[in-house]
C-alpha cells in the first residue's frame, strides 16, 4: 500500500488537482487504521468527495474549497459495523416481546436504539432478525440519524425453535391456532414446511430486506428448544438458500451444534451465526464454501448469567450452564484457525443495557481474540459480509468497512490507537456493573457517514 500511496502523491505533485466542491472534506494529520492491516499509516491525508473516499496520501492534497478537518494526529478509521444486532428487539425475553409490547412500542424504541448505536460509532448495522425496512427508509431519508441498515425481516424457523415467540399454551398457527403478534408484524414467522419457508423468505425480500435469517438450531434465550436441537432439515435450509439465491442474496443461520453448522454450510448458507462448536473440520468446510462466522463473545463472559433474557427464564438458565461447558474450545479454535470472523453483539434490550453489552463485548473479543482481529471483524470483515446481499444491497455503489480509495466515506476519528487500546471505541471489562454512559463517546471525535459529517468535536 505504501507504494500506491507514493504514486498517488507523485501524481498530485505533477499537477493533478482534485475538483473539490463544497461537498468535499479533507482530513489532514491523521494516522490511518484501514480496516485490513495491523498497523497505522502515520500522518496522512484523506480526501472525501461527495460520499466516497477520493484520495489517500502521505503528502498534502490540494483540495480547493474542501472543508478541512485537522485530525491532530488522531486515528482515522472505518465506521464500525455491527454484524448481528436486533434493533427492534428492545424488550426483555422473547415472550415479553410477544405478550407485553405492541409493534408501536418496539418500533419507536428501535429509533432510539438506532440513534444511540450511531452515536457510539456504528455507521452500518446488520440486523439479524425482527427489523424490516421502515427504519432504514426513515434514516436514509434524513429524518433520523442512524446507521446504514441491512435487515433480515422476519426470523424464519419452525415451531418450537429459537424463532418461536408464542406461549407454551398457544396452539400452533398451522393447526388452526392464532397468529402471534410477532408474526402479524413480520418480526418472526414459524415455518414448518418447505413451502412455508419459501413463502416467508419471499415475503422478506418482497419488503426489501437484504438477507434472510433462519433459526436452524436451538438457542439459549428461548424457552422450548434445547441448544443442541437441529431445528431445520437439510431440505428446509436448502429452501431458504434457494430463495435467497434467486434474489442474488444469502442466508445467515443461527447454528450452535456442529451438525447444524455443517448442514448449513453444505446447503450453501454463507454466514454461521454464533457457531460455538467451531473446529478444524468446520473451518475447512467454511474455507471451501467461502463462508463466514460471527459470534457473540458475551457467551464467554463471567457475567453471562446476569443477562435478563437468561436469568428470568429457568429453561434458559439451565441451557446457558450446559452450553458454556460445551463451547469451551471455541476461543482456542478461532485463534488457531483464524476464520473470516465478524464481530457481533446480539444485544436484545434497551439503550442503556445494549451500550453496556456492546462495550463489554468489544472488551471480551479483544481479550480473547486480539485487538486487531476484533477491529477487522468490526470493519472490513463485516463490510464483506453485508456485501453478500448482492442485488438486494441497499447501498450497492461502494465497499464498506475499509479506508480505501473508492470506498464509502463512513469514517471515525478517534482519540488514541484502537489497535493498542479498544477503550477508545468503548471496550469495558465491566458489564452490568459498568457505569452508565451517554451513547456519544468522548473519544470518538468525528463521525462521518456517506460523506456527511454528523459529529465533529475536534
Ligand atoms: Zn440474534
Amino acid at each position: 500500500m505504501k507504494n500506491v500511496l507514493r504514486l498517488t502523491a507523485l501524481a498530485l505533485s505533477c499537477g493533478a488537482v482534485f475538483s473539490a466542491s463544497a461537498s468535499s472534506t479533507l482530513f489532514t494529520n491523521v494516522d490511518i487504521f484501514n480496516g485490513t492491516e495491523n498497523k497505522l499509516y502515520e500522518d496522512h491525508y484523506v480526501l472525501v468527495e461527495n460520499n466516497l473516499i477520493k484520495a489517500i496520501s502521505a503528502k498534502s492534497i490540494e483540495a480547493g474549497d474542501a472543508v478541512v478537518i485537522n485530525g491532530e494526529g488522531k486515528t482515522l478509521m472505518p465506521g464500525l459495523i455491527e454484524g448481528h444486532g436486533h434493533l427492534l428487539l428492545n424488550g426483555g425475553t422473547l415472550n415479553d416481546h410477544e405478550n407485553n409490547r405492541t409493534i408501536e412500542e418496539l418500533a419507536s424504541r428501535a429509533t432510539v436504539n438506532a440513534n444511540a448505536v450511531f452515536q457510539s460509532g456504528f455507521t452500518t448495522w446488520r440486523d439479524a432478525g425482527g427489523l424490516n425496512t421502515g427504519l432504514r427508509k426513515t434514516i436514509d431519508s434524513g429524518m433520523l440519524e442512524g446507521p446504514r441498515l441491512y435487515t433480515s425481516g422476519a426470523f424464519i424457523g419452525p415451531t418450537g425453535s429459537h424463532a418461536d415467540f408464542s406461549n407454551l399454551t398457544t396452539l400452533n398457527q398451522h393447526l388452526n391456532g392464532p397468529q402471534t403478534s410477532m408474526s402479524r408484524s413480520n418480526v418472526s414467522v414459524n415455518t414448518d414446511t418447505v413451502g412455508e419457508i419459501k413463502a416467508a423468505a419471499r415475503q422478506n425480500f418482497k419488503q426489501g430486506n437484504s438477507q434472510l435469517k433462519i433459526m436452524s438450531s436451538g438457542g439459549v434465550a428461548s424457552s422450548f428448544d434445547p441448544w443442541q436441537l437441529n431445528a431445520m432439515s437439510a431440505e428446509e435450509i436448502g429452501a431458504a438458500v434457494e430463495v435467497a439465491d434467486a434474489y442474488g442474496s444469502y442466508v445467515m443461520s443461527h447454528a450452535y451444534s456442529k451438525k447444524a453448522i455443517l448442514r448449513n454450510l453444505d446447503a450453501g448458507v454463507k454466514t454461521i451465526e454464533h457457531g460455538f462448536m467451531f473446529d478444524g473440520e468446520i473451518n475447512k468446510k467454511m474455507k471451501e464454501k467461502g463462508a463466514y462466522i460471527t459470534t457473540n463473545m458475551t457467551a464467554f463472559s463471567p457475567y453471562l448469567s446476569q443477562i435478563e433474557a437468561i436469568n428470568s427464564n429457568p429453561a434458559s438458565k439451565r441451557k446457558a450452564e450446559s452450553a458454556t461447558k460445551a463451547f469451551k474450545n471455541y476461543i482456542s479454535n478461532v485463534n488457531k484457525y483464524q476464520p473470516k470472523w465478524g464481530f457481533h453483539t446480539d444485544c436484545v434490550g434497551d439503550v442503556t443495557s445494549c451500550i453496556k453489552q456492546t462495550d463489554h463485548t468489544i472488551y471480551l473479543a479483544g481479550k480473547e481474540l486480539g485487538n486487531f482481529y476484533t477491529l477487522k471483524g468490526m470493519t472490513s470483515v463485516n463490510g464483506e459480509i453485508v456485501k453478500l446481499s448482492g442485488i438486494m444491497d441497499p447501498y450497492p455503489e461502494a465497499k464498506l468497512g475499509v479506508v480505501a480509495v473508492g470506498a464509502y466515506a463512513d469514517l471515525l476519528v478517534v482519540d488514541g490507537n484502537p489497535l493498542e487500546d479498544l477503550s477508545v471505541i468503548g471496550a469495558n471489562e465491566k458489564w452490568f456493573d459498568a457505569k452508565e454512559r451517554e451513547p456519544a463517546l468522548d473519544t470518538i471525535k468525528v463521525i462521518m457517514k456517506d460523506g456527511k459529517i454528523y459529529k465533529n468535536t475536534l
